[in-house]
């Protein structure tokens, strides 16, 4: 869209505000709105200025001024303002007009722009399967009863800090027995309708919408796959709209990983492929699950660099509570066309050439987009480049269930590592992936380790309720 077309919108919409957003390290949205009045073609060639220093994980306070370069590209009108606002997506540059290299849309935008100088091919293509929580929102009272939350567990109601209420001795929906029931089961069907609704008005194309398996109004909407800075910009899009949507409701929403111990968490499942024009790169037909060579050396980048790779897929301390077995979360670093609990999926059922895909089941929706997908892309041509064969370094196929291996075959099968230090640990000792080409920089993996060593330190040092239970009475 172009600048004048931006102004067009403006003036058919009456837009009272322009509201220019950026996305921090952690993945969560900034803004700064501007009186539509105020906003000429000057604001887009010159900016937006705002104090970086007050952004965690940004510049110091003694070069603290940074730019945002909006991208016309992303306009929408805000769903949820009483003013009419327009909201514009935004790269971060510093004063001197170039890219800031801890901003994660413009590692993304170069992970899009290093593809294509590997001549591997022109699109590389993503979708995440971002799952998340609605629950009631204890600020709010509840005047109509949506809330699907009914657990049949004492341990369920202790991680939640809520009890419940009432003598309800009949029917209760079981823990991990909410996959896809109809109504009153599933009473969350009119929350995710709405959302949806407001996601297509903002310009996304939505696929369908689901109860998922945990019982406590787990839910997930999948829209359609496009390239990858332009999927990041719509799962911000997305989570700005679930958190909104179920703000209206009374409810709060959540995409932590595993908010409930004993229960499904949430992931945020990757599909992804690669195009050269029009030609799918990873389809061929006869090879293991229909896959391309180029598909299996992807995949051979994938899982040769996850335990790096995690560190910024999974990058919280929740992340580790929910790669556990038993919850169809993957621990295991292996690939497969059916197992749920392999790192790497790869989707058989009614898929064509073009849709041929594989799906990376590690990440959850504590990553940042822009960097967890340019992260995956990095890792996928390095196994391009160097004909990583998953096969020949142990990744499988394992088609069987793993939990049924002898212990001599499960020896040799990796797990992902089992907290957020660890995955720290491999992406300390691997990252050369990652700064090919520029796109991520040492200096931003330094700070992005730093910072979430401080998080990890943060949660060790206090003191966990459940220790009441294992240490007060000795
Ligand atoms: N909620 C599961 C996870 O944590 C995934 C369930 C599914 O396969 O959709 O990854
Ligand atoms: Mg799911
Ligand atoms: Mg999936």
């Amino acid at each position: 869209m172009s600048v004048q077309k931006v102004l067009d919108l403006i003036k058919e919409n009456n837009i009272e505000w322009v509201d220019f957003r950026f996305v921090d390290l952690s993945g969560r949205g900034h803004h700064i709105s501007l009186p539509a009045t105020e906003v000429e073609e000057e604001t887009f060639e010159n900016g937006v200025a705002f104090d970086g220093s007050s952004i965690q994980g940004f510049r110091g306070i003694e070069e603290s001024d940074m730019v945002m370069m909006p991208d016309t590209e992303t306009a929408y009108i805000d769903p949820f303002t009483a003013h009419a606002t327009l909201i514009i997506m935004c790269n971060i540059h510093t004063p001197d007009g170039d890219r800031y290299e801890r901003d994660p849309r413009s590692i993304a935008q170069k992970a899009e722009e290093y593809m294509q100088t590997t001549g591997v091919g022109t699109a590389a293509f993503f979708a995440p399967e971002s799952e998340f929580f609605i629950f009631d929102d204890v600020r709010y009272e509840s005047t109509t009863n949506t809330s699907s939350f009914s657990v049949d567990s004492e341990e369920a109601n202790w991680n939640t800090g809520r009890k419940e209420e009432g003598g309800n001795l009949g029917f209760k929906v079981r823990q991990k027995g909410g996959y896809v029931p109809v109504a009153p089961v599933d009473t969350q069907q009119d929350i995710r309708s709405e959302m949806c609704r407001l996601m297509a008005e903002a310009g996304m194309r939505i696929e369908r919408h689901h109860h998922e398996v945990a019982t406590a109004g787990q839910a997930e909407i999948n829209f359609r796959f496009d390239t990858l800075t332009k999927t990041a910009d719509n799962l911000m899009k997305y989570k700005y709209i679930v958190h909104n949507v179920a703000r209206q409701y009374g409810k709060t929403a959540t995409f932590m990983p595993k908010p409930l111990f004993g229960d499904n968490g949430s992931g945020m499942h990757v599909h992804q492929s690669i195009f050269n024009g029009d030609e799918p790169l990873f389809y061929e037909k006869g090879g293991y699950a229909n896959l391309s060579e180029t598909a299996l050396h992807y995949i051979g980048g994938i899982l040769y660099h996850a335990p790096a790779l995690i560190a910024l897929t999974n990058p919280s301390t929740n992340s580790f509570k929910r790669l556990v077995p038993g919850y169809e979360a993957p621990v295991n670093l292996v690939f497969s066309k059916g197992n749920r609990s392999a790192a790497v999926r790869i989707p058989v059922a009614a898929v064509t050439p073009k849709g041929c895909r594989i799906e990376f089941r590690t990440p959850d929706s504590t990553a940042n987009p822009y960097l967890a997908f340019a992260a995956m892309l990095m890792a996928g041509l390095d196994g391009i480049k160097k004909k990583i064969n998953p096969t020949e370094l142990g990744y499988g196929p394992y088609d069987k269930n793993i939990y049924d291996l002898s212990d001599e075959d499960k020896k040799e099968i990796r797990s992902v590592p089992g907290s957020l230090d660890e995955a720290l640990d491999a992406l300390e000792a691997d990252f050369d992936f990652l700064v090919e080409g520029g796109v991520f920089t040492k200096d931003f993996i330094d700070n992005f380790i730093d910072l979430k060593r401080g998080e990890a330190k943060a949660v060790a040092i206090r003191i966990h309720p459940y220790e009441y239970g294992l240490y007060y009475d000795c």
